[in-house]
């Protein structure tokens, strides 16, 4: 890649430890590469390495038709971007937005750009910085497709897996919610777990072989629940939601018992009986899709 080339050129906006390792990764693959930071100093060994330290924020978008932007939220992106001085440099260029936040933040910048002539992309970085300029990065991009091809072949020099979600600007902030949910959720799980295993005089260590087994049941679970759901079978063959609960319930008094606060199994078994008190009891874990609606929304 010709780093003489402007189409090779990107600002990065955003130098916390991931837009630091987006950085380093554009500058390895020979992308010019201008950074800009709010609070200076966070570059690191950036300057010594090429990149361009741009002294303010609408010197560093003028510098490059594309802008990734790698703040904490939505909050911060807005703060940087909406400045008219900004949006006036970046007017006829491309933002590609990798910080996190819900979809429907990401649906409104996409808004915002499109009123003020700027091409806007989102995304969502799955994988965390050691991952970034390797095949192990992933990278979830949404918004319009034309202005994904145009720029794909600089997001490439990221390394990794990039996929296109769809149109939808706020797409990939919806995937990028939706396997946050599993991830924490299931890290409580583990947190919890190994709280209650160290009351019963299991250590951590002992644990970890037998966390892993389960944790492979995981993954053919995920496809098959797929199916299961997306065709509306909900199918408790094998282990019916009345078998579930009451797993859940030994878990909730065997944690209770020693004084560790259970309320995520609590919430988990509370979901459970919700779905049997409605007449699913026969059904599997999949139904609890169905019965997640809030309490002051629950159907009669
Ligand atoms: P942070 O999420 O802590 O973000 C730090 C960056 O946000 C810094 O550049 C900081 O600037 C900037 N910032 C915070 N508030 C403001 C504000 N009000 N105005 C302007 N800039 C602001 O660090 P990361 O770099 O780790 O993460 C960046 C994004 O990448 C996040 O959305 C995160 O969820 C996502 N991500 C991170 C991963 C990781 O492994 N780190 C993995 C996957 C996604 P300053 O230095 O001035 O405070």
């Amino acid at each position: 890649m010709s780093s003489s080339d402007e189409r090779f050129s990107v600002t990065v906006l955003g130098l916390g430890p991931m837009g630091r390792a987006l950085a380093g990764a554009f500058l390895d693959a020979g992308v010019r590469t201008t950074v800009w930071n709010r609070t200076p100093g966070k570059e690191g060994d950036l300057g010594a390495r090429g990149a361009v330290l741009a002294a303010s924020a609408e010197e560093a978008v003028a510098a490059s038709p594309l802008t990734v932007i790698c703040l904490v939220n939505y909050d911060a992106t807005d703060s940087v971007l909406r400045q008219p001085a900004v949006a006036d440099a970046l007017k006829g260029r491309t933002v590609v937005n990798l910080s996190a936040d819900v979809p429907e933040r990401a649906r409104d910048t996409g808004r915002w750009a499109a009123e003020h002539g700027i091409g806007y992309l989102d995304g969502a970085i799955m994988t965390p910085t050691p991952s970034i300029g390797t095949p192990a990065g992933v990278f979830l991009h949404s918004g319009p497709e034309a202005l994904y091809g145009e720029h794909r072949r600089v997001l490439d020099a990221l390394g990794g897996v990039h996929t296109h979600l769809g149109e939808d600007v706020g797409r990939a902030a919806a995937y990028d919610i939706a396997l946050l949910d599993i991830f924490w959720t299931s890290m409580t799980g583990y947190v919890h777990a190994l709280a209650v295993a160290r009351a019963e005089g299991i250590s951590a260590r002992e644990l970890a072989p037998f966390a892993q087994g389960i944790g492979a049941i995981l993954p053919p679970l995920f496809e098959e629940w797929a199916g299961d759901v997306d065709g509306g079978s909900y199918s408790g063959e094998g282990n019916p939601l009345t078998s579930a609960v009451s797993t859940m319930t030994h878990v909730v008094h065997a944690a209770e018992a020693h004084g560790i606060d259970a309320s995520v199994m609590r919430a988990a078994e509370a979901l459970a009986l919700r779905a049997v008190d409605r007449g699913f009891g026969a059904d599997g874990f999949t139904r609890v899709t169905q019965v997640l609606d809030r309490p002051w929304q629950a159907r009669p």
